[in-house]
């Protein structure tokens, strides 16, 4: 991450900035400081984290916090907003040129932000609208009381189809604990119990019965890619809007390793993306169409859904989004992918069981019932052994939500530190010896705990030292040395 003049610069900038904020208030400049030597003790393979760029971390870090920017660049709600318009202009141009996309909206503060945006210009743009012109009025303000009422009656009969949250979907993807599940009736599409792999027929006749406004792909674990061409096709076939959910893979998709019938933004009308996982950008959200007619609605995004835009946080995107240009940048996403391809393998090799037998995308689903553990006593274990992964659950997952079967690895981070193939074989091997060192202990009614295991303190140390090591090798930020 930069040449030898950088390096001092990216060390005096952090330094300086946490000399200033300890004036403050030292406790944070502590806990900053705490943060970044946990980030580089430990091997992350949380499939949805990353460790983004000096300049982008810096970007946020500034005045352009204190600004307010309701609307959209030239179009604001307030004045003064000439450079916000600027660096969001910015943005939107960089992700429209990166994604290939007509259409960008850069204002999300999150992943289910930009989720939401997209829900409402959907419904604003198929019923909404239309309820409007029917009614010959302009605005819903002109609406009279009774009219107003069967709109919000009709917004709030919609029906949406999403992937099950067993088998890699995302809360946000209607269901009911979601908001997004208490505005639509959702019902979702699951896996084939046998491959473990989304059955097209299957999702064909689902929506053919179900006829939802809204199909939603996309999923935070599900270790394969999509085909968004047939998911295109079904949701064309009964009148529903595709909308893909692009959040973990958008950095697959910018450094095209997800092309012709896999790319989302070719493929459906919608698209929505968080910028801090693959993508490796600040935590926010953006949403993606080539829809011209739903872009207008999109745009009202601010103040349908949300407040004020991060001005701080686009100018941060831009930059991201810029670095996401660069061939190093697709050269990182193909390595991604290897990178799942060799742990997946390594893990296979020592008797891992995996959801789906593979990968194809940057993540690898591990059935941890192999070790005769829960997915919480796997994640625990390994966090000791200085590895951390998120435990996740499995298809038709005979443990719930809470303890779950499985743990979910992503190779995103460990990529950016520069490992590759060689480094993976080794984080299998940590892997794999920490879970088939660790075991349940016995509840007091003589069963096995969920929660509780046993590890040696041997296999323990020697795997945090395995994991130190590879971390010494490959360091986080090699340009930034605290004071
Ligand atoms: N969509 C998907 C598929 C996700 O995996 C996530 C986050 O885990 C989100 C949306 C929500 O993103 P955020 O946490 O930025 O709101």
């Amino acid at each position: 991450m930069g040449d030898n003049e950088n390096m001092s610069n990216v060390s005096t900038a952090f330094n300086n900035a946490l000399e200033v904020i300890s004036k403050s208030e030292p406790e944070v400049a502590g806990h900053i400081r705490g943060e970044l030597e946990n980030q580089r003790s430990q091997l992350k393979l949380i499939a949805s984290e990353n460790y983004a760029s000096p300049a982008v971390l810096l970007a946020m870090g500034n005045w352009f916090s204190d600004k307010y920017a309701e609307g959209t660049p030239g179009h604001r709600f307030y004045a003064g907003c000439e450079y916000v318009d600027k660096v969001e202009t910015l943005a939107c141009d960089h992700a429209k040129e990166l994604f290939g996309s007509s259409y960008a909206y850069v204002q999300p503060h999150s992943g289910i932000d930009a989720n939401l945006v997209a829900f409402w210009s959907i419904l604003a743009h198929r019923i909404e609208s239309p309820f409007l012109a029917s009614h010959e009025k302009k605005h819903v303000n002109d609406l009279t009381n009774s009219d107003w009422e069967t709109l919000r009656q009709s917004l709030g009969n919609q029906k949406m189809i999403g992937m099950s949250l067993d088998a890699g979907g995302h809360l946000t993807h209607g269901f009911r604990p979601n908001i997004s599940g208490k505005l639509f009736d959702q019902r979702s599409y699951g896996v084939d119990p046998e491959t473990e792999m989304l059955d097209y027929t299957s999702i064909s006749n689902l929506a053919e019965e179900f006829r939802p406004l809204v199909i939603v792909a996309g999923y935070s674990a599900y270790p394969r890619k999509v085909n968004f061409a047939k998911m295109r096709e079904i949701a064309d076939s009964v009148g529903a809007t595709l909308m893909v959910d692009m959040a973990h893979f958008a950095g697959l998709v910018a450094g095209k390793v997800f092309s012709g019938d896999f790319d989302p933004i070719a493929n459906a009308q919608i698209v929505t993306s968080t910028t801090h996982k693959s993508l490796r950008g600040p935590r926010g959200g953006i949403v993606l169409s080539n829809e011209t007619e739903l872009a207008e609605y999109i745009d009202k995004g601010c103040p349908m859904v949300l407040g004020g835009p991060l001005a701080n946080v686009m100018a941060a995107k831009a930059v991201a989004f810029a670095e996401a240009r660069q061939p190093e940048f697709r050269e990182y996403a193909n390595n991604v992918v290897t990178n799942a391809s060799a742990l997946a393998a390594g893990i296979e090799k020592r008797g891992g069981r995996l959801v789906t037998g593979g990968t194809d995308n940057h993540l690898v689903l591990v059935d941890v019932r192999q070790f005769g553990l829960t997915g919480r006593q796997a994640e625990s274990a390994l966090e000791e052994s200085g590895v951390v992964v998120n435990r996740n659950s499995i298809p038709f997952d005979p443990n719930g939500a809470w303890y779950t079967s499985g743990i979910r690895l992503g190779t995103p981070a460990l990529t950016s530190l520069g490992m590759a193939e060689n480094e993976m074989d080794e984080v299998a091997d940590i892997i794999c010896s920490t879970l088939q060192d660790t075991e349940p202990r016995t509840t007091s009614s003589g069963e096995n705990s969920k929660a509780q295991f046993k590890l040696s303190d041997k296999v323990r140390d020697t795997n945090r030292s395995r994991a130190g090591d590879l971390l010494t090798k490959n360091p986080l930020y090699p340009d930034l040395h605290l004071l």
